[in-house]
């Protein structure tokens, strides 16, 4: 029997899910009426925002390694998380008392907006057009608790003005506190919200609230306590009240038209070093990846009834997709088992008794082919099968199930473009990379857009000539192209590598695509293996973080590139989705929340300032402003992530390491709800994160430049 197929996304192809599941149809990825029931079949995966029943089930869900897509937030008391999971997961979940609230993306949404992405792009080819650019609480007893504001921050964007407010208790052990935040407004309005506690670890952090719509800017804020606590009156601020130089007439943008795949990646990088032979070096990183390949497995016999799970120990791609493997009757009596490989069959004679019937049981079947054949094949007993008399059964094919007919089956060069006027290390360097993440399709998107504007304009505008003389720029546009061209072709929720370090059971093809380890998690510093929380040991969970420190090449080529280059100074992890912007610490032990030691208040204001001139000029292309609550250290506004790339960076190498979430959620005024993008969204969207990001990194480079003229010279 061949591997069971259940995503077969060509790449082209637009969506073949509709067929089979129940599909709400083509307006499935936008917000979902309230009315509308949430399908999902027991094996389809989704990313689908949960309302959990309460702090044990989430604390439960991060222990066992779930794919936890953003950082859970607190909704009307109750904590809401984007989850990565199956129909038959939601329906446990379901049944501990969680409540699906919408599907932020199905996993057809991500081929067919890749489609239509290439469908309009072509078609703005055809017709020679370019891509568009883009109530107050009375305190009654005597107060028990202080209350400290600890953020207050307002802005405005697309004529809509927002404040968001995070406020301490000292009553920190008293889950039951609620804290309200009242506002002012110049022109008299008030109005106000509840905070929500926020846990981290088990530890109280502080309370606060997705940012709230007020009618014009609010220049008072006060919070109560239902212990009786009262704030000070404190008057919130402008975030992030940075803008960046204006761009000057003529400026060039937009290099972005469609999705891009690692295929379409690597012509890209081609084409800018062929283009601008004067600005640009192309890096072959040292470590190949795996490469796009699995090895071929087949079914010997009816896994639902009795079964020998078969494998070739080499790659499908080498020789072993087609192979054959059947069992056979003797039709003789006593004779022994055996096994036998011969033009691409591999045959399992089976024994018999004295009456001529066959003995052999899926056991001794496994152990004769592991014995036997060891060198082109490993068995394995189906679970479930153990002990069952082998049935005479076959041919089966064997077949490594993958589904890129495009992708070339040899390990990957993954390649980074190295910009500037004085590529001799003598320059401040900064290092942007993405798509460590598979799924996370816009990352490149930034990247590349990133570096096309720099090029570009370093020819047409003295300004961006002037950055690249003084600054030495590194970009890796897709970190893990194994695991993305896997996300495009076979399972656009991928979010590891290709490389299947499980054992046993594991490696039964039903997990297929919960194999390879996850880049971001595979680093040395504060890592899982250092006893660190927020990776797994699992092989199947989606933050697997290997087999050891360092095992993946990808995350080898990225240590490799900075260190190979001391001059880089600043680095920038591009990610997606939630719009957060964060750095180092990134991870904590789980007893005590102990996190990696903290930057010095120096550097912590570095890290801030800067933050805030990034998020200014992200903000220039749509207004999109991402959020001061999720402004900060990895660790405070998001959650601990073991083993990152930017605390290696930070820690190993005296980097300073950012993070990028891209793909800001997006303010919904007729639910008055912010609404999370995915990872694959409309192209439209996609293609907007780009311009907005790729401006934020044009600013990373300024700070760079900034910083490098501030630091007395060398000797
Ligand atoms: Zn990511």
């Amino acid at each position: 029997m061949i591997v069971r197929r259940r995503w077969t996304a060509a790449a082209t192809t637009a969506i073949l899910i509709s067929a089979v599941l129940p599909h709400p149809g083509p307006a499935a990825a936008a917000p979902a009426n309230p009315a509308t029931p949430i399908t999902l079949t027991a094996t389809e995966t989704a990313l689908v925002q949960v309302r959990l029943r309460d702090q044990a089930q989430l604390d439960r869900l991060v222990a066992t390694g779930a794919d936890l897509a953003n950082r859970p937030r607190a909704r009307d008391g109750r904590i809401v998380a984007d989850l990565v999971l199956t129909g038959a997961q939601l329906a446990d979940l379901t049944a501990q008392g969680a409540t699906a609230v919408r599907i932020v993306q199905r996993a057809g949404d991500g081929s067919r907006h890749y489609a239509e992405s290439i469908r309009a792009a072509q078609a703005r080819t055809a017709a020679g057009l370019r891509a568009p650019a883009a109530g107050q609480r009375t305190t009654t007893a005597a107060a028990v608790d202080t209350l400290q504001v600890q953020q207050a921050y307002w802005w405005t964007t697309g004529g809509q003005t927002f404040l968001q407010a995070q406020v301490a208790t000292t009553a920190t052990d008293d889950p039951d506190v609620e804290i309200t935040v009242s506002w002012r407004t110049a022109d008299g309005a008030t109005g106000s919200f509840p905070l929500y506690r926020f846990e981290d670890s088990g530890e109280y952090q502080y309370h606060y609230a997705l940012p709230q719509p007020v009618p014009s800017r609010p220049v008072q804020l006060t919070a109560t306590s239902s212990l009786g606590g009262v704030s000070r009156v404190v008057t919130p601020a402008l975030w992030p009240n940075a803008t960046p130089p204006p761009l000057p007439t003529g400026y060039q943008r937009d290099f972005i038209d469609a999705y891009l795949t690692p295929i379409d990646i690597q012509a890209r990088i081609k084409r800018l070093a062929r283009q601008y032979r004067d600005l640009v070096d192309v890096i072959d990183l040292p470590n190949k990846t795996q490469g796009y390949r699995r090895t071929a497995v087949a079914y010997l016999g009816d896994p639902a009834v009795a079964a020998v799970l078969v494998e070739s120990v080499r790659f499908g791609d080498q020789g072993m997709n087609g192979v054959q493997v059947r069992t056979v009757d003797p039709g003789r009596p006593d004779r022994p088992l055996t096994v036998g490989y011969r033009d691409r069959v591999l045959t399992v004679t089976l024994a018999t008794d004295a009456a001529g019937k066959t003995v052999s049981t899926t056991d001794d079947v496994a152990a004769a082919i592991n014995a036997r054949q060891a060198s082109r094949f490993r068995a394995t007993v189906e679970d479930g099968s153990a002990g069952l008399p082998m049935p005479v059964t076959g041919p089966a094919r064997l077949d490594d199930g993958l589904q890129g007919t495009e992708v070339p089956a040899r390990p990957w060069t993954v390649q980074a473009l190295r910009l500037g006027v004085h590529r001799d290390g003598s320059r401040v360097g900064v290092l942007a990379y993405s798509q460590e993440h598979a799924r996370e399709w816009a990352t490149p998107l930034v990247t590349l857009e990133f570096a096309e504007r720099m090029l570009a304009n370093a020819r047409t505008d003295p300004a961006t000539r002037e950055l690249l003389e003084q600054v030495d720029v590194f970009v890796i546009p897709t970190v893990n192209p194994d695991g993305a061209n896997y996300s495009f072709n076979d399972f656009p929720m991928q979010r590891k590598n290709m490389v299947n370090h499980c054992t046993g059971p594991a490696r039964d093809p039903r997990y297929r695509t919960s194999w390879g380890v996850d880049v971001n998690r595979n680093y040395t510093v504060g890592s899982s293996f250092d006893g660190y929380v927020g990776a797994s040991a699992n092989c199947l969970s989606g933050t697997y973080a290997g087999t050891g420190e360092l095992s993946e090449a990808e995350s080898r080529n990225v240590v490799a590139l900075a260190q190979n280059h001391p001059n880089i100074e600043f680095a920038m992890n591009v990610h997606s989705y939630g719009g957060y912007f964060m750095w180092p610490p990134g991870a904590y032990r789980a007893d005590g929340r102990i996190t990696l030691p903290r930057p010095s208040i120096d550097e912590s204001t570095l890290f801030l300032s800067s933050a805030r001139r990034i998020v200014g000029a992200i903000a220039q292309e749509r207004g999109t402003v991402t959020w001061p609550s999720q402004t900060g250290p990895v660790a405070d506004v998001l959650y601990s992530a073991a083993g990152n790339s930017a605390d290696q960076l930070y820690y190993e190498l005296g980097i300073f390491a950012w993070d990028f979430e891209v793909g800001n959620d997006r303010w919904n005024p007729a639910t008055e709800e912010w609404e999370s993008v995915g990872f694959q969204p409309p192209y439209d969207e996609a293609h907007a994160e780009s311009q907005e990001y790729a401006g934020g990194l044009v600013e990373l480079v300024r700070v760079a430049r900034d910083y490098a003229a501030a630091q007395p010279p060398a000797g």
